[in-house]
């Protein structure tokens, strides 16, 4: 009888969900997922964490019981570096001790591989435990495993359109378990496309560029994910159909604390774009969001606006940046 895994719809899910789910198909192991984030999940991880948690790590603990008694094993990777050069944060490296403590499971009711370089080798012998840990053989997991990359590799690279007066894209930058839980950042991509602009996100920053923009505040940035946050925001500091930035971070994120700070001095402070730092928490409302969204587009127009008819003032320059920088509300 075939075992059932549980992947959380939570954290490393929203980067990597598609390749792990390729990968265990390949392998002909039925996959549970949670479900998409909701008021009910967000509760129980925030009664189960501890309280200096960060919000998405209370919410992969909500997400996580949901899979309990409904699956053989909870799919929960140890990762502590991806990409040479960067480290994840530590409650990535952890996250199988957080689960099994939280639920007091044994060792056995996990898959956990440990990825703890990023080389192409490690990740295939990590590939191969997690296949025998659900039954199958370690070559069947290399196999799997190459078959699922090259097609999950290909769908990923892409590039942002040039834009034009007409169609003014928003950069939205954060972790991607923030912008692409729904429950979470839905409201953010709402109200753009409600004002006809378009939302766009590191997943159209092919990931080479990505590393290579981040590369310029090397060393000062360690973490991987401050790397992409980095990345991204001097990427669409940069690029010119993007008319203004959001940052989005979360509660008790002790890196964004740092990271956000260091993208204001070193990035967004100088680039002439106007920007939003919009922070998370389990107690944000929906008509927060909206309102702060809604009248950093207004800055927004009213900047467009203002450059649009320089020329009739008989000035060239761009004008003083009077409200660039974080909104207070
Ligand atoms: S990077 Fe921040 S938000 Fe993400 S898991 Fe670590 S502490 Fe939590």
């Amino acid at each position: 009888m075939p075992i059932t895994v549980g992947i959380p719809r939570a954290l490393l899910y929203h980067d990597f969900g598609e390749l792990w789910h390729s990968f265990f198909s390949h392998l002909a192991v039925p996959v549970i997922v949670s479900e998409e984030t909701n008021k009910r999940l967000l509760d129980r991880g925030t009664t189960l964490a501890v309280d200096e948690s960060c919000l998405p790590l209370k919410l992969y603990l909500g997400h996580a019981e949901s899979l309990l008694g409904r699956c053989d094993r909870l799919f929960v990777p140890r990762i502590v570096q991806h990409h040479q050069g960067f480290h994840f944060c530590a409650k990535f490296a952890g996250l199988p001790d957080i689960v099994r403590n939280t639920f007091h499971l044994p060792e056995s009711k996990l898959i956990s591989p440990v990825i703890q370089t990023g080389a192409r080798s490690e990740i295939l012998k990590a590939a191969a435990a997690a296949a025998r840990s659900a039954g199958k053989t370690p070559w069947s997991g290399w196999r799997s495993y190459r078959s699922a990359y090259t097609a999950w590799a290909q769908a990923r690279d892409r590039e942002v359109p040039s834009g034009n007066a007409f169609t003014p894209r928003i950069a939205v930058i954060g972790h991607s378990y923030l912008l692409k839980d729904r429950f979470l950042c839905g409201d953010i991509f709402a109200v753009l496309k409600a004002n006809s602009v378009t939302p766009v996100t590191d997943d159209e920053v092919p990931r080479r560029r990505l590393y290579q923009e981040a590369g310029h505040f090397a060393p000062d940035i360690y973490w991987q994910m401050a790397a992409k946050l980095a990345g991204s925001a001097r990427y669409f500091a940069h690029h010119p159909a993007i008319a203004g930035l959001i940052l989005v971070s979360s509660f008790g994120c002790g890196l964004d604390s740092l990271s956000l700070e260091y993208i204001e001095q070193q990035i967004l402070g100088s680039c002439g774009k106007p920007y939003i730092v919009l922070n998370l928490d389990e107690h944000t409302g929906r008509t927060g969001i909206i309102t702060r969204v809604e009248a950093f587009w207004d800055l927004v127009k009213w900047r467009r606006k203002l450059e649009s008819n320089l020329p009739a003032y008989g000035l060239s320059q761009r004008p003083h940046p009077l409200y660039d920088g974080e909104l207070e509300y």
